[in-house]
């Protein structure tokens, strides 16, 4: 595996990449890596292209410094884990490569990108948008790998890639999840004993919805989830909703033909954790 960290060097490295055949395949990262990344690089890999991966914590989608500063760093080991995967290229630039002068631009996504993680993080979209951006000009990748772990944000950039006509396909990856059900997230290793232990909750909840889904009206199964988390004396409801999978509009009835999903973000402790499950109707 390569490690490159200038986009001079990588675009060089791709164009050698591409003169040998065959298409490249782009999943980026802000590191501390566990299996959800690891999927991302094997679906990747499963499809045959050279796998090239990013690990840049990236300020600007941040809206707390704190969440910035103590978030998760171990670039050796994530090196080691993805030359173990078979990824043939690791990206990881400075702050300065990606950013020489700040990014003004501003990115806007409607009521898709108001919502939920949008509407909590003010900023977050944007500058994912900025990122994502800066790094498919670096890479010119084929197709690009994402988890439906952030399903909001694979939403917004399926859309950021149709409308600057990227030639670029989104790949939607299953969520990967710890034995208890905990959806996999660099954020888990920096929760508490007791925090780790309560978290898997959060699962239970969204298995509980997908049961009473047509069983009971939407806004019970809201007060059933707000009950459940807020009564827990370690986690803190944020939001939880359930929307149309293709316009994240929120629903305040299930009609059988509209794919949904439903979505919830839970403080634990000061750590915020996200998850959400494709509805079977
Ligand atoms: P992050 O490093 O958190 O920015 O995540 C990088 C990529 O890995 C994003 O496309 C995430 O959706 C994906 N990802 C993170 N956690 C998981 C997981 N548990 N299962 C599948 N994909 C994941």
């Amino acid at each position: 595996m390569i490690r490159i960290s200038t986009i001079q060097d990588l675009q060089q490295e791709i164009a050698s990449l591409r003169s040998r055949g065959g298409k490249i395949g782009f999943v980026p990262t802000m590191g501390a890596l566990h299996e959800g990344h690891l999927s991302l690089v094997e679906a990747c890999i499963q499809k045959g292209d050279h796998c090239v991966a990013s690990i840049f914590v990236n300020p600007t989608q941040f809206n707390d410094p704190n969440d910035l500063r103590n978030y998760p760093r171990n670039p050796q080991r994530d090196c080691e884990l993805l030359e173990r995967s078979g990824c043939h290229v690791v990206f990881m630039p400075s702050e300065a490569e990606m950013y020489p002068e700040p990014d003004t631009r501003k990115f806007e996504f409607g009521e898709m990108g108001s919502v939920m993680e949008g509407k909590h993080r003010p900023g977050h979209f944007n500058g994912v948008a900025q990122i994502v951006t800066k790094l498919f000009d670096a890479v010119q990748a084929d197709r690009a790998y994402f988890g439906q772990k952030d399903f909001q944000q694979l939403a917004i950039i399926k859309t950021l890639v149709a409308e600057l006509h990227y030639p670029l396909e989104i790949v939607g990856c299953p969520i990967i999840r710890e034995p208890d059900g905990l959806a996999m997230s660099s954020r888990n290793q920096l929760l508490s004993e007791e925090h780790r232990k309560a978290a898997p909750i959060i699962y239970q909840c969204l298995q509980e919805v997908q049961s009473r889904v047509g069983t009971c009206p939407v806004v019970e199964i809201e007060q059933y989830i707000e009950s459940t988390i807020n009564n827990h004396p370690l986690l803190n409801l944020e939001y939880f909703q359930i929307v149309e999978r293709n316009t994240l509009r929120q629903v305040s009835t299930i009609i059988p033909e509209n794919p949904l999903n439903a979505c919830i973000a839970v403080f634990a402790g000061k750590v915020r954790l996200i998850d959400n499950v494709e509805i079977i109707l």
